[in-house]
């Protein structure tokens, strides 16, 4: 395998000193396969209605650089996502991404079409963004943030918006508490797409039990731009002083022979201390029988805070499993129908979840190490 080249670089929301370097990463890794009329589809992470300043979505002063550059190469310009939650225009509204593409001849729409994608065993057909998977060149812009259910969402899990709407939780209860499976579907997901390059916008990122609002906005000041998504993502994690393995992309991607063994690292790497990511315990294990059990007792599962809920509902709406109800007063889980996948916690707009472990789960797992 070629050895991968990642750049790193220090960097603000300054728009004056933004677009030259990102303009620069582009160029860098897409420059020779824009081209005039070529059809660029640019997709940030548009999780969810939020404020540049919660961390929560691409900020839209880095999408636009990007657009500004595709424009500049004569492509037409589309930028696309389907969030989770609240609808695309309150997305883009909150986000102040309408806003700040203003005036720019590109197209901004939700993914809704969907085209079905062969991308082998296990799962064979996918059905995917029709307008990513046609795209000559797909952008992938994520932000970096962690991630209750995977860790980290960095470059490949970004890609999970390309599966529109409601496709999403289906694809969580299929894939049901087992989080390998789930990393496999991710970088298969990935492997059908092919981003031309991925630039993580970590200059706001997320610490703590992101990916939504019950998350930690962190300054950390720095953009990481990489052609091979699986190198950059790994290096990420290192850079965060994470093993990149304990992300299970990374390790999936690994013992797929995707992970190079050697990547070119461009730009001075920052020290990163101290820095946030949930706490993922293993979901079961040892014999299946046991595994309800486990489920129940060992493993960290949302927990409402009553007083912070309004009864809004995105967490019923959503919830795969069908676990959630509402009574009167507050919603309730009911944990053995709950496949831990962590998405209410991820569209809760009023950070009203979170992953809890339970008393005996962490005794065990003291007991374990
Ligand atoms: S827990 Fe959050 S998403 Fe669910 S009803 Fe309450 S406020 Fe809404
Ligand atoms: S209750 Fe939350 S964690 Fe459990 S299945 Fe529903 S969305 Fe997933």
């Amino acid at each position: 395998m070629q050895k991968p080249t990642v750049i790193i670089r220090q960097a603000s929301y300054d728009y004056a000193t933004l677009k030259p370097l990102v303009f620069e990463l582009a160029d860098f890794y897409c420059g020779d396969r824009i081209r005039a009329g070529s059809r660029v589809v640019i997709k940030p992470n548009l999780l969810a209605p939020a404020s540049p300043d919660k961390a929560i979505v691409t900020h839209p002063l880095v999408v636009k650089a990007v657009a500004e550059y595709a424009l500049s190469r004569g492509a037409r310009v589309q930028i696309s996502d389907s969030q989770a939650m609240g609808s695309f225009r309150k997305v883009l509204a909150e986000s102040g991404l309408a806003e700040t593409l203003k005036g720019l001849a590109v197209e901004i729409r939700e993914f809704r079409e969907s085209v079905e994608v062969d991308v082998g065993e296990p799962f064979r057909k996918i059905e995917l963004a029709r307008d990513a998977v046609q795209a000559d060149l797909l952008i992938n812009l994520p932000k970096l943030k962690t991630h209750t259910q995977m860790r980290m969402t960095l470059g490949v899990k970004n890609l999970f918006g390309c599966v529109v709407g409601m496709r999403k939780p289906e694809w969580h209860l299929r894939t049901g508490v087992n989080r390998e499976l789930f990393a496999l579907l991710l970088v298969k997901i990935h492997d059908a797409l092919k981003p031309c390059f991925t630039l993580i916008d970590g200059i706001l990122a997320m610490e703590g039990q992101g990916p939504g609002r019950s998350g930690t906005p962190r300054e950390l000041g720095i953009v990481a731009a990489g052609g091979n998504t699986f190198a950059l993502d790994s290096f990420t994690c290192g850079m965060l002083g994470m093993d990149p393995l304990s992300v299970l992309t990374n390790k999936t991607a690994g013992d797929m022979g995707h992970l190079p063994g050697d990547v070119e690292v461009v730009g001075n790497v920052p020290v990163v201390k101290g820095f946030r990511t949930p706490d993922i315990t293993p979901l079961v294990f040892g014999p299946a029988m046991l595994h309800g059990v486990m489920r129940r007792h060992l493993v960290q599962r949302p927990l409402p805070d009553e007083a912070a809920c309004r009864l809004c509902g995105e967490c019923w709406k959503y919830c795969p499993a069908r676990a959630i109800k509402r009574t009167e007063q507050r919603i309730t889980i009911d944990y053995d129908t709950c496949i831990r996948c962590y998405c209410c916690i991820e569209v809760c707009p009023h950070a009203a979840l979170r992953a809890e472990e339970p008393l005996l789960g962490k005794a065990f797992r003291r007991l374990r190490r």
